[in-house]
């Protein structure tokens, strides 16, 4: 057994969590936007979720995580038969100061050097195929960097043509991108990739703060007895995700609540249709974890602050944070329409 904190332990943070639960129920929500200070955990807890989620099936010995038969790398496609074993999601870390080489993949010098062959040396990016892509303090992120993440974001494929290579590999992970919004801005176009903002913070309550250092010292004095007793509680959620996969092509988006999330929009001024696509499938994989099969007005007021808060205008003559500019919003147009 690895020595992880299991999800079901960590304490509060229901914004961060719930995020992560939506974005691995349904991956095109895209990625999770994490404001906070340092040290509240949050590398901690995308680990959790990523050792909670059911275990993948990855080709033995490719380096692309290559999963089945069809998107094979190059290499898996020239195998004769293919031979699996089940993994958990990887979480990869792209640190500030990376390179491109490092990042994308680039031609292993040491083997070209004393070989004579050009064999590509894959890079972060064939890491996190089918897993998350953890960046801590995002906003400090070279743009040459963001630049190569938005396109694989996009696209869903590396591809790498230099030094006399051509290598074209999958892509595809959910974006984690940590920062705090007072150390350099960041980009709309990569602010856009982001499904979900949340806020991360030390709890202010005394019995939270007491119980998550009682659970913290549980862990680190005998991990794997500590993970035997939440084990109950974090197969319960595998399995609701699980069964929130299958079960989002069930859920209805009827015209009352189309228009809603349209009018929100539209209120808050967040630009380009983007806002309102992500409102809508969080709003889906929100019913299909719990279990309903219509979202409600009150639904839309859980969710639609984390998709929002982000896309908003800059209001130069309001500095009020856009969380509760948006929030604002959102309470005016539902509790409006109850009325
Ligand atoms: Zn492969």
């Amino acid at each position: 057994m690895n020595k992880y904190f299991p999800f079901s332990a960590i304490v509060g943070q229901e914004q961060m969590k719930l995020a992560l639960i939506l974005t691995a129920i349904d991956p095109s929500i895209g990625g999770v936007l994490v404001f906070g200070d340092r040290g509240t955990g949050k590398s901690t807890i995308v680990r959790s979720l990523a050792e909670l989620l059911p275990k993948q099936n990855f080709v033995i010995d490719c380096s692309f995580n290559c999963q089945n038969s069809f998107n094979l790398c190059d290499q898996c496609k020239k195998k004769k038969s293919l031979e699996f074993e089940e993994r958990s999601t990887p979480v990869i870390d792209l640190p500030l100061g990376s390179t491109e080489d490092r990042v994308v993949g680039a031609l292993n010098l040491e083997i070209a050097l004393t070989e004579g062959r050009k064999v590509f040396e894959p890079g972060l990016l064939a890491k996190a195929n089918s897993g998350f892509l953890y960046i801590d303090e995002v906003n400090l992120l070279e743009d040459h960097i963001v630049d190569l993440l938005l396109d694989v974001a996009a696209s869903g494929e590396n591809i790498v043509e230099r030094d006399g290579i051509s290598i074209r590999h999958s892509s595809k992970f959910v974006l984690i991108g940590s920062g705090n919004p007072e150390e350099g801005e960041l980009r709309p176009q990569l602010l856009d990739r982001f499904g979900f903002s949340v806020n991360v913070g030390s709890p202010s309550e005394i019995s939270q703060r007491i119980e998550v250092i009682k659970r913290r010292d549980e862990f680190e004095r005998d991990p794997q007895a500590f993970l035997r007793k939440w084990r109950r509680k974090d197969l319960t959620v595998q399995k609701k995700i699980i069964h929130a996969k299958n079960a989002l092509d069930n859920i209805e988006l009827d015209d009352s609540i189309l228009s809603k999330c349209a009018e929100i929009c539209i209120a808050v001024g967040s630009d380009g249709l983007r806002g309102e696509l992500t409102l809508l499938r969080a709003l889906r994989a929100l019913c299909a974890f719990n279990e309903t099969t219509k979202p409600t007005l009150e639904d839309i007021r859980e969710i639609a602050v984390y998709t929002l808060s982000h896309r908003l205008r800059r209001d130069p003559l309001d500095d009020t944070s856009s969380e509760v500019r948006v929030k604002r919003k959102v309470n005016e147009l539902i509790d409006d329409k109850k009325n």
